[in-house]
């Protein structure tokens, strides 16, 4: 088995979308970044990189690269996973922590599980995503931004699995 632990942090600014784990959120800022700048999944894909030891998503994925402009993280997520086969783990489970002071993102979670563990192929229960405000202090207490934190747990695949 091996462990991984990811952490992601994005900007927050007007006129973009905030997207985490994958759900459109409305709220009047939003996540800089060349991507979806969906922060919550960063953290997860840079886990499971560094559990398997294949380095981060900006080795995979550059921000230099025009080809990753707006791309959906959901996607680049699902390309992570087929690495990680090839490679021969599977994911046990996946435990997500977002640092956000506003919005509310309570209600939002079953459907950032729900959309996470199917572009991972794993079941809802494989899949936990947690929100936190930081009690006002620091750049996500003072809404300049919002982090993430991810860990994951890999299993090497049986041979022939
Ligand atoms: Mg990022």
């Amino acid at each position: 088995m091996r462990i991984g632990h990811g952490y992601d942090v994005h900007r927050l600014v007007s006129g973009r979308k905030l997207i985490l784990g994958g759900v459109e959120i409305p709220h009047h800022l939003g996540l800089l970044g060349h991507s979806d700048a969906d922060v919550v999944t960063h953290a997860l894909m840079d886990a499971l990189l560094g559990a398997a030891a294949v380095g981060d998503i900006g080795q995979h994925f550059p921000d230099s690269d025009p080809a990753y402009l707006g791309a959906s993280s959901l996607v680049l997520l699902g390309r992570v996973m087929d690495l990680l086969a090839r490679e021969g783990w599977r994911l046990e489970n996946a435990d997500l922590t977002i640092l956000a002071q506003r919005p509310k993102l309570k209600d939002h979670i079953p459907q950032m599980r729900q959309n996470l563990a199917r572009a991972m192929g794993v079941p809802l229960t494989a899949v936990s995503v947690k929100a936190t405000t930081e009690e006002g202090l620091g750049f996500t207490g003072m809404e300049q931004g919002i982090a993430a934190h991810g860990v994951v747990l890999l299993e090497a695949m049986a041979p022939g699995a």
